[in-house]
């Protein structure tokens, strides 16, 4: 009797630790859609997104009380690193035991960029050390993909396998739509681009485009009178070229200034938002093609 308890007592205690059920925390959108595929088929593996889908990027996203929460239960944090997130001194001090893994881990990074940007007082303002939206070149959220796997096999050795195949599917897809873009993006009659958000050099670089101007504002604000004549001015002198939009912010500045000069307003989406209940696990790939076509249209494929 007692051996056969021993003997069940032992097999508990070898079973895996998945039967408690193990928690992997993102930080953002595009790292939670990662996650959610190489968790795929991972019974009892939970993937929690910390900030809401409709956040956006984290530029001074301040911990919540229910982030702190979330946290506490995670057993792995997946974050995107390059300094998108701001708090991550925080959860060091606050939860000292909990493994982070950078998904930009040995990606190259960007300076802040070096087109013009103009910012909120009017002034050229300094860029940031490093551009964190790495993600938006696929080529990028292959490796990333690749980060995140190894990470994800460590952390949960017990689902390891279905985690590395679901992971090197991830990258095969992902690297696949980078070749597409470079094909869909490489004969059109002009590489300038203008945006609202300096959310797109890292594509540029991967599809050999030209952001030529940065409008840098917080969501939700208008330019005043003198950056709106002088971001005239610089678009004029640029020869019109299309404005992009993001779908996360409102485009009051961009409508005034296409008024101001003919320049016509495209939207692009960084896929910093989106669905949060049955999300596609190939949404980040549908909105980066809806991406292709807007440029192609904008930029005169041929
Ligand atoms: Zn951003």
């Amino acid at each position: 009797m007692i051996r056969k308890i021993l003997a069940l007592l032992l097999a508990v205690l070898l079973l895996p630790s998945f039967a408690a059920g193990e928690v992997v925390v993102t930080s953002f959108y595009p790292i939670w859609l990662l996650a959610l595929n190489l968790a795929d088929g991972v019974e009892g593996l939970e993937v929690r997104n910390l900030a809401a889908p409709d956040t956006g990027c984290l530029h001074d996203y301040q911990l919540q009380t229910a982030d702190m929460k979330v946290l506490a239960e995670a057993d792995l944090f997946l974050v995107n690193g390059a300094g998108m997130e701001s708090y991550l001194g925080m959860v060091y001090d606050a939860f000292p035991e909990l493994p982070v893994a950078e998904a930009s881990q040995g990606i190259p990074l960007l300076a802040g960029t070096d087109a013009l940007s103009i910012g909120e007082s009017g002034a050229e303002e300094e860029e940031e050390e490093v551009n964190a939206h790495i993600w938006l070149s696929a080529a990028n959220a292959a490796r990333m993909a690749e980060n995140m796997t190894a990470a994800m096999a460590e952390r949960f050795p017990a689902a390891a396998e279905t985690i590395r195949r679901n992971g090197a599917e991830l990258s095969a897809r992902l690297e696949a739509l980078d070749l597409e873009l470079r094909d869909g993006l490489s004969n059109l009659s002009s590489r300038d681009i203008v945006t609202f958000h300096e959310a797109f050099p890292y594509f540029a670089a991967a599809y050999d485009l030209h952001v030529a101007a940065v409008v840098k504002r917080e969501p939700g604000e208008t330019l005043t009178p003198a950056q709106l004549a002088r971001l005239t001015e610089v678009i004029r002198a640029l020869g019109n070229p299309p404005l992009f939009v993001e779908p996360q912010y409102e485009d009051l500045s961009a409508r005034a200034l296409a008024a101001e000069t003919g320049a016509p307003v495209y939207t692009l989406d960084p896929v910093v938002t989106g669905p949060e209940a049955d999300v596609p696990l190939d949404y980040y790939e549908t909105v980066m093609r809806q991406n292709m076509a807007t440029l192609r249209e904008a930029l005169g494929a041929q």
